[in-house]
């Protein structure tokens, strides 16, 4: 159930009106990496959370609570950034201050090319913010990443609030009105805060790396084709040990002539690696038997209820 408080999460004020600025903080309302997206991102990976992790519920259920606060401080900035726009459009007379701010038609067509004011502001929204992104493409069920696998969902979200936090960054250079700068500034430490509870929360879940049970084969998992000419690049990509499973890398130097000679690597032996089949499948059927059970003892045989109401 949600229960709506009619002040902002924080005190948004602006200076005065900046069509110019409302446009390009469009991005942030119904843009990819806006905060409905964010919202709807946490809120459909909960119902799959709740189940074997009731504490990642609450956790996911909190900070998509707090994007859609961060939504209305966004679509009330550009509100009172459009201030007097829908009450000038009511007014037909040359009196109209639309009038002395945009002039006959041809000037206005220049002024919104000019200072890349969204025309929907003037024609659909009447001076509002409208479900679309700086460039007015409507916002978009497919920016929403839900995996049913927590460890991949909270992974989405660190790269979700890091997407977020630099679109934050670059709309500050926009603005000089003192206000929004304040604003923009919680918005995007909020953004901060939110990627270390994910990060947190990931390390909750162990082992969380590869996702899934699944392991992968270990003839595989540590080759490096050097799938590029010129001189040879190295890093901790591609030399010494490997970051989640630990085996050493294997640089593959002539990948065409190594294909060939293994007929398209059937005939790879493992190295670099402690894990073979048998261990690989071993830890398979462990993990499977775990993570079926965290869910399956989650689930009742009985009727089922998501809340239990306590007085
Ligand atoms: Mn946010
Ligand atoms: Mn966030």
């Amino acid at each position: 159930m949600f229960y709506h408080v009619k002040e902002l999460q924080f005190n948004a004020r602006v200076s005065r009106p900046d069509p110019r600025f409302a446009t390009l903080l469009l991005e942030q309302f119904g843009g990819p990496n806006g905060e409905l997206k964010a919202c709807m991102q946490y809120f459909m990976q909960a119902f799959a959370a709740k189940m074997p992790y009731p504490d990642k519920y609450d956790l996911l259920m909190d900070i998509a609570t707090e994007e859609i606060s961060h939504l209305e401080i966004v679509g009330a900035t550009i509100q009172m950034l459009l201030n007097g726009i829908n009450g000038e459009l009511k007014n037909f007379s040359e009196t109209s201050r639309i009038h002395d701010f945009v002039g006959k038609k041809e000037a206005k067509d220049e002024f919104i090319q000019k200072t890349m004011i969204n025309p929907q502001f003037f024609i659909l929204t009447g001076g509002g913010p409208r479900l679309t992104d700086s460039q007015g493409v409507p916002w978009a069920g497919s920016y929403v990443n839900s995996n049913g696998d927590l460890t991949v969902d909270l992974r989405s979200d660190i790269a979700a609030e890091s997407r977020a936090k630099i679109v934050y960054e670059n709309l500050l250079q926009f603005t000089e009105d003192p206000h929004v700068i304040e604003t923009l500034g919680f918005l995007m430490t909020r953004e901060i805060a939110h990627m270390q509870m994910f990060e947190a929360a990931l390390d909750t879940i162990q082992p969380n790396a590869p996702p899934g049970i699944h392991q992968g084969d270990p003839r595989f998992s540590n080759l490096y084709f050097n799938l590029s000419n010129g001189h040879k690049v190295t890093g901790p990509w591609n030399e010494g040990i490997s970051t989640d499973l630990g085996e050493t890398w294997q640089y593959v130097e002539d990948p065409e002539s190594y294909i060939r000679e293994t007929h398209g690597l059937e005939d790879r032996e493992i190295s670099g690696t402690t894990r073979t089949k048998e261990s690989t499948r071993e830890k398979d059927e462990n993990l499977s038997k775990i993570r079926s059970s965290e869910v399956l003892n989650a689930v009742r045989d009985s009727e089922m209820h998501w809340s239990d109401y306590l007085i």
